[in-house]
């Protein structure tokens, strides 16, 4: 029955035995009489050296019980590269698992948590761990990077938001998936990538999207310049947010310490939230808000006002609407707003770039990918190191090709 399961070359299954304490099946396997050990140097046969103790290998579990193979393994003595353990087909180096329940493990990661995955198949954290990284490590040797058409920079916080990564998207229509992963968000880290993708497939991306963080917008000048860079709209509106939420608090507490009435107490979600997304009782709160002559109130109507900005098709057109706009925020003596339509004004062609490659780019698509990052991260708590963190986000968003295995299990 075995054979049909899962068959090597070269081996035989010889015996399994139940145990049932332990609820484990023991597989004992041999090498077919007259086959040669394959040397794990160069991969070719050689003469029997010797043969080492006994070792278990886990495979996938069937009907609920562990299935451990037991082999001893042989050394082989290769005229190249002298006395060398061998390869097994269904083991990697050192691995206590065998590569079909790491691809199997890894698999279960990608949608249950790491924890969940161990407990779900009697497993531990740091095995599911190793089957990610054996899987992720052999993904990113045979993946293709090329050709890339357009990228997408983003940073994540994490360690508890007191770090910073900077991650690179691809975001094609065809292909969106996480390319690169750098530590901090530095000038150093963001062009480790393109050191990586080389600048022969560097000349050839044509849209950059990015935030407006000084040291990607250094690098892609420098590394990127034949692309058409646009700044990112999610960013733009998540800025304005900030300020209208800044507006607000400010004078919230002018109103506190001047003993007014309290109207803008529980209204942050009222002015933060698209008016689509308003429950019916936020509504009425913002309709009675509205009446008041307040900074925020100001504030809120200039927001609401800029949306209209995205709905245009043509730069020239919308390059207009922006710098009305900003004019007008200049005027408001709001200074978070006035904040704002400087640092619009002063990347106004990178923002008109949104126009420009609207038809090519779907937007939202890095906001997307840094939203389903943020969730991964979220979902496991033991990612406190960078390097559990980067294969974390490479196993779930880097599309990664995957090694073969005789037989899928899922
Ligand atoms: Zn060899």
């Amino acid at each position: 029955m075995l054979n049909h399961y899962q068959h090597f070359p070269g081996f035989v299954y010889e015996k399994a035995r139940h145990c049932a304490p332990t609820q484990t099946i023991e597989i004992t396997v041999r090498p077919r009489r007259g086959s040669k050990p394959v040397c794990s140097g160069c991969h070719k046969p050689a003469p029997t050296y010797d043969h080492l103790n006994l070792r278990r290998f886990e495979f996938v579990p069937l009907w609920g019980c562990m299935v451990v193979f037991l082999y001893c393994m042989r050394r082989a003595d290769c005229r190249a590269c002298g006395v060398r353990v061998e390869a097994v087909p269904w083991g990697v180096g050192k691995h206590q698992l065998t590569k079909a329940y790491m691809l199997f493990l890894a698999h279960w990661a990608r949608k249950l948590s790491w924890q969940e995955t161990a407990a779900s198949f009697r497993s531990t954290w740091d095995k599911v761990c190793q089957s990610v990284e054996y899987v992720v490590q052999w993904g990113i040797e045979h993946r293709q990077l090329g050709p890339i058409v357009a990228i997408g920079v983003d940073e994540i916080q994490y360690a508890r938001g007191h770090k910073y990564l900077t991650l690179v998207y691809q975001i094609e229509q065809q292909c969106t998936r996480l390319l690169w992963i750098g530590r901090e968000r530095t000038v150093e880290s963001f062009e480790q990538f393109f050191t990586l993708i080389g600048e022969e497939l560097a000349g050839q991306i044509e849209f950059v999207c990015s935030d407006m963080w000084q040291p990607y917008l250094k690098v892609i000048r420098e590394r990127c310049s034949q692309a058409i860079h646009i700044l990112d709209r999610f960013h733009i509106v998540a800025k304005m947010n900030t300020a209208l939420d800044e507006v607000r608090a400010a004078e919230a507490r002018r109103l506190a310490r001047d003993g007014y009435e309290p109207v803008l107490k529980k209204t942050r979600w009222c002015v933060l939230k698209r008016k689509a997304n308003l429950t019916k009782h936020q509504r009425f709160r913002l309709r009675d808000l509205l009446h008041y002559n307040l900074q925020t109130v100001r504030a809120y109507l200039l927001k609401e006002d800029f949306q209209q900005f995205w709905d245009y098709e043509s730069p020239s057109w919308a390059g207009k609407f922006l710098d009305e706009w900003c004019c007008q925020v200049m005027r408001s003596r709001i200074e978070p707003m006035k904040k704002i339509a400087r640092t619009l004004r002063s990347h106004r062609e990178l923002i008109l770039n949104y126009f420009r490659a609207k038809k090519q780019l779907s937007s939202g698509v890095v906001e997307g990918l840094n939203n389903k990052a943020k969730l991964t991260m979220r979902k496991s708590y033991g990612f406190r190191t960078f390097h559990v963190t980067e294969i974390a986000l490479y196993h779930v968003l880097g599309k990664l090709p995957e090694p073969d295995v005789a037989h899928r299990f899922f």
